[in-house]
C-alpha cells in the first residue's frame, strides 16, 4: 500500500476537491467512467491552445505536430500493452466501436451460415449485441460460457462448446458487474488449440492489470479510454497484423483510402484502412497522457492498491445485515455489486447520493447477469486508483444508514 502515495495521487485529480449535495464527494462509479488527472486536462487545453490541426493531411507545421503527438498514443498504448507493431493498434472511439468494427469486418470476411461464435454468460452488452446481430445478418449461432453461482466461468462447460463450428470467442477480462477476472490465458490457449481466434473486451481490465497482448497471445483486444483517466471519445481495437490484414475495411472515407478513382477504390495501410475520417485527436493525443500518469504509478502498485481496498471494502460490507454480494469469484478486481433484502437497488443510490457518494444501480449494461441471480439490478461501488479506506468507511455509514432507512 505504501508504493502509492494516496495524497499525492489525489491532489492530482481536481474533481475529487468537489462538494455534492453539500458533503465531500465519495466517488465510487469508475466501472462507468474514471476521473481526469491534471496532467490529462492540462493535455487536452494544451492541444486546443498550442497544436489543434488535422492529422494525417497537411504539409504545414501545426499539421505535422498534431499528427507526430497522435502517433506517440499510437506507439504508447503499443509499449502500453507490448504488441509487437505500432500498426497493430487501431485507434477507434471507445471499446464498443472495437468490437463493433470487429463484429462487422472479421464477420463479413469469416462468419458463415450455421458457424459459431462463444462469448460469456457475463458480458457487457457491447459484447453481446454486435455478436447477434452479426449471427442475424449471416445465420450463424449465439454460444454462451456458463457461470456458477460465484460468478466464476464453467471452463469445462467452455471446453465443450468448442468445435469445429466455433468461428471466433469473444469475452471479457474483467466483469463490469461482478469484478471477477477471467482465466483469459486459459481461454485463450483453449481456442487456439482448434485455431479459433479470440477478442478480449479489456475495458475493466486495462486500467487495473498488467496486459501483454504477447505474452497472452491474444488476437484482439478493446479497450477505452475514458475508463483509465482519459478523456471519452477515444479507445483501442488491438489485432494480430495477418488477421487485421485479412479482414476488410470498416468504414469508408478519408485516410483509409489509397487511392480513389470513380472506377476503384484502394484501400491504405494498417492502421489507417481502420481509421476512416477525422478522429478525435485531442482525446487521441491525451490517451498518452494517462497512460503516462499509470505507467507512472505502476500498473502492479496501482492492482496491489485496489486490491487491498476491495478486501478492506469486502470485510465491511459482509457484515451489513441483510447485504448480499453478487459476484464473490475466487479473483475478483475492484467491483463491490451488492443487493440489500427487501430494497430496490436504485432506492439506496438515491440515499447514498444525498451523502455524496457516488455508486450506480442497475443492471450495468449486462442483463443476462441480473437475469441468472433473478435479481432487477445491484447497487455497485467501484474502485479507482484514487480511492482511500476513508472513502470506504464513508460508504459503509452511508450505506448503514441507507439500509436503517429502507428496511
Ligand atoms: C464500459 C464497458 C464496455 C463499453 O465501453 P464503452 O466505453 O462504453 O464503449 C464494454 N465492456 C465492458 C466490460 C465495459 O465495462
Amino acid at each position: 500500500m505504501e508504493k502509492i502515495d494516496i495524497q499525492k495521487v489525489r491532489a492530482d485529480f481536481p474533481l475529487l476537491r468537489r462538494e455534492v449535495n453539500g458533503k465531500p464527494l465519495v466517488y465510487l462509479d469508475n466501472g462507468a467512467t474514471t476521473q481526469k488527472p491534471k496532467v490529462v486536462i492540462d493535455a487536452i487545453t494544451n492541444y486546443y491552445s498550442d497544436m489543434n490541426s488535422n492529422v494525417h493531411r497537411g504539409v504545414h507545421y501545426l499539421s505535422q505536430i498534431s499528427t507526430d503527438a497522435f502517433e506517440v498514443t499510437r506507439r504508447k498504448v503499443q509499449e502500453f500493452i507490448n504488441a509487437k507493431e505500432d500498426f497493430e493498434v487501431i485507434i477507434t472511439k471507445g471499446t464498443t466501436d472495437s468490437i463493433n468494427l470487429v463484429a462487422t469486418c472479421y464477420g463479413k470476411a469469416f462468419i458463415h451460415e450455421g458457424e459459431e461464435i462463444i462469448i460469456s454468460a457475463m458480458e457487457h452488452h457491447s459484447n453481446i449485441v454486435p455478436w447477434q446481430m452479426l449471427c442475424e445478418e449471416k445465420g450463424a449461432v449465439l454460444r454462451v460460457i456458463p457461470m456458477n453461482a460465484k460468478g466464476e466461468l464453467d471452463m469445462g462447460a467452455y471446453a465443450n462448446l468448442l468445435s469445429a463450428k466455433t468461428k471466433l470467442v469473444s469475452v471479457t477480462y474483467v466483469s463490469n458487474a461482478l469484478g471477477t477476472i477471467n482465466p483469459i490465458k486459459e481461454i485463450i490457449d483453449l481456442a487456439h488449440a482448434i485455431n479459433v481466434p479470440v477478442l478480449v473486451d479489456a475495458a475493466q481490465g486495462i486500467q487495473h492489470l498488467a496486459i501483454d497482448v504477447q505474452k497472452l497471445d491474444v488476437d484482439f483486444l478493446a479497450f477505452s479510454g475514458h475508463k483509465m483517466y482519459a478523456p471519452t471519445g477515444v479507445g483501442v481495437l488491438y489485432g494480430k497484423k495477418d488477421l487485421l490484414n485479412a479482414m476488410p475495411p470498416y468504414q469508408g472515407g478519408g485516410d483509409m483510402i489509397k487511392e480513389v478513382t470513380f472506377e476503384k477504390t484502394t484501400y491504405n495501410e494498417l492502421p489507417f484502412k481502420f481509421e476512416a475520417g477525422t478522429p478525435n485527436i485531442e482525446a487521441g493525443i491525451c490517451l498518452s497522457a494517462a497512460i503516462d500518469y499509470i505507467n507512472e504509478l505502476g500498473i502492479d502498485n496501482i492492482k496491489a492498491y485496489e486490491d487491498e481496498l476491495l478486501a478492506y471494502a469486502t470485510n465491511k460490507i459482509i457484515e451489513i445485515p441483510g447485504v448480499q454480494l453478487i459476484g464473490e469469484a475466487a479473483q475478483k478486481s475492484s467491483v463491490l455489486s451488492f443487493v440489500v433484502d427487501g430494497v430496490h437497488p436504485y432506492d439506496i443510490g438515491v440515499i447514498l447520493d444525498k451523502l455524496g457518494i457516488a455508486v450506480r444501480t442497475g443492471h450495468h449494461c449486462a442483463q443476462p447477469v441480473m437475469d441468472q441471480f433473478g435479481i432487477p439490478g445491484t447497487v455497485r461501488a467501484s474502485l479507482a486508483v484514487y480511492n482511500t479506506k476513508e472513502d470506504i468507511d464513508n460508504f459503509i455509514a452511508g450505506l448503514n444508514r441507507a439500509v436503517n432507512m429502507l428496511v
